[in-house]
């Protein structure tokens, strides 16, 4: 059996603890791999490395800082095979979304390459007679990312890139459930030439991440995770006086207006709830159909959720892979149960799905609702599966309305030919991230990405500028040199006169 331990220092560290977790080959239900899970006295020494970096990489030129990142977005396109099918073999995606995840990942990597551009301060001479003021962002100290299963390549490069461009230094804490991308990650940013400390992975659970969260030599959290952990992170991270930024769990809308283009907005729909088994965070898990336009929408969707193609995420075939764990699955069946029990409509049960020769992997097919109500469960409460719900509504505004009101605001999008409605819509609704005929409006590495509501507690989204705001402290400098003249002692508040 594989044992899957820390990369600290510049190398595997295996720690104190003998606790461990499995991790499972979602395709075929096999365990591959035992990962150690730390103790707080694990965490509280890689802390310690990581401070002890610090000093050096925080005084390293931005440019050399970037360098390195150069390299690393070269072995990251020579190592892309291999990353990406340990994701698929960890996380059970199909092959070339995984790919498009550790792309999304690497574009991250290549916004941050231009740092010693994005760090330069602001400066204005004579703010008063001979008196010039200027501000610059310096780095936090040791920065901490806990991260969740289903992108284990791009959600922790929304955060380590810059973070260590930035001259921090950085404790990765990723999912327990497919850990082995993130180190090798560490590894290549090593064989980068990262100095030895910059950038550490932590493998563990609860107690590694409170362990984190309470120790004073951390700077600042960034979470992604579902909402009651992301909930806790934002207040106990704010408790310890810690810098965070804590994104949740989400429901996301797709409206479908009645003048909309149906092909995009169902083949967008489809790719947005059932790519990635609907476990996405920026997953499309209801549509909406305003006007006359449901029956329509709910007969092509049948006809596509039907013929969805499931199986290994290495197979070419394949449009959609199993989920992540057992224990997931049951919980995703036990929502289309719940569904069907409220009273919505079942149109596509892929409950019973069986594939020959993989009876023991966590699949389940494409299940699709209608009817759904606001007041239903499979409404209000992110599934994280296949499970796409259809809620039928008389006009735009009770679209708007509907959106507003749920509790999660990470993404939605609006298919419509009506430049108004799409004007309005981006206007009034109360969410992060806004698709107009998009179907997954995720923003690229040089904008940021974050939701509204609770799906993100914290000020700053992540990555783009948000991101190098978020890992930099501002400082503002204002500077006389003698010059001669003689000056009296002031009591009054210095203005421009
Ligand atoms: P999760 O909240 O179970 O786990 C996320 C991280 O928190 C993991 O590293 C885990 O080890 C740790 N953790 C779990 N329980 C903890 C506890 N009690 N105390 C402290 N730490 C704990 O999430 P998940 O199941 O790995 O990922 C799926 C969720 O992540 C979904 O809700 C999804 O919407 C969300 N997500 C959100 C975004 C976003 O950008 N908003 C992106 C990706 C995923």
């Amino acid at each position: 059996m594989k044992n899957i331990h820390h990369f600290v220092n510049g190398k595997i560290f295996e720690g104190e603890s003998k606790k461990t977790s499995d991790v499972y080959n979602p395709a075929t239900g096999e365990v591959s791999a035992k990962v150690t899970l730390a103790t707080k006295k694990d965490v509280d020494a890689v802390v310690d490395i990581a401070q002890q970096a610090f000093h050096s990489w925080s005084n390293t030129p931005p440019l050399q800082r970037a360098r390195v990142l150069f390299k690393f977005k070269e072995l990251i396109e020579k190592n892309s095979d291999e990353l990406t099918k340990i994701i698929v073999s960890e996380h059970g995606k199909v092959y070339d979304d995984a790919k498009g995840s550790l792309t999304r990942g690497l574009e991250v990597v290549e916004f941050a390459c231009g740092i010693p551009h994005l760090l330069k301060g602001e400066f204005t001479e004579n703010v008063g007679r001979d008196v010039d003021s200027w501000s610059i962002r310096q780095s936090l100290g040791v920065c901490a990312g806990i991260t969740p299963f289903n992108f284990p390549a791009m959600v922790p490069m929304w955060m380590f890139p810059i973070a260590i461009a930035c001259g921090n230094t950085f404790i990765l804490k990723p999912s327990e459930k497919d850990p082995s991308c993130p180190l090798m990650l560490a590894q290549l940013l090593k064989e980068a030439g990262l100095p030895d400390g910059v950038f550490n992975v932590v493998n563990g659970d609860k107690e590694a991440v409170d362990a984190l969260l309470v120790n004073k030599k951390v700077s600042a959290i960034s979470f992604v995770g579902s909402t009651l952990i992301a909930k806790y992170i934002y207040e106990n991270a704010a408790k310890n006086e810690k810098r965070v930024q804590a994104l949740g769990g989400a429901k996301n809308h797709c409206v479908v207006m009645p003048d909309a283009d149906l092909d995009g907005a169902v083949n967008g729909l489809m790719g947005a709830a059932y790519g990635s088994a609907g476990e996405r965070c920026m997953a499309q898990s209801v549509a909406v159909a305003v006007g006359g336009i449901g029956d329509e929408l709910v007969k092509r969707l049948s006809e596509k959720v039907e013929a969805l193609k499931v199986g290994p995420g290495m197979d070419k075939e394949s449009e959609m892979g199993p989920l992540i764990t057992k224990d997931h699955l049951d919980k995703v069946k036990g929502y289309v149960d719940i569904g069907v029990e409220e009273g919505a409509n079942l149109v596509v049960d892929g409950r019973k799905l069986k594939l020959q020769g993989y009876e023991k992997g966590f699949y389940i097919g494409g299940c699709l609702f209608d009817h759904v109500t606001s007041q239903m469960r499979i409404y209000k409460e992110e599934i994280f599966g296949p499970v796409l719900s259809v809620v039928r509504v008389k006009d735009f505004d009770t679209a708007v309305k509907l959106i507003n009101d749920h509790e999660y605001g990470n993404g939605v999008s609006l298919f419509t030919r009506d430049g108004d409605s799409a004007r309005t819509f981006v206007n009034k609704i109360q969410v992060g991230m806004v698709g107009i005929n998009i179907p997954i409006p995720v923003p690229m590495a040089f904008h940021s990405f974050g939701g509204w509501k609770r799906s993100l507690f914290g000020d700053q989204h992540m990555h783009g500028m948000e991101g190098v705001r978020f890992y930099t402290k501002l400082k503002t400098v204002t500077s006389r040199w003698p010059n001669g003249i003689k000056s009296n002692a002031e009591f009054i508040m210095p203005t421009m006169k």
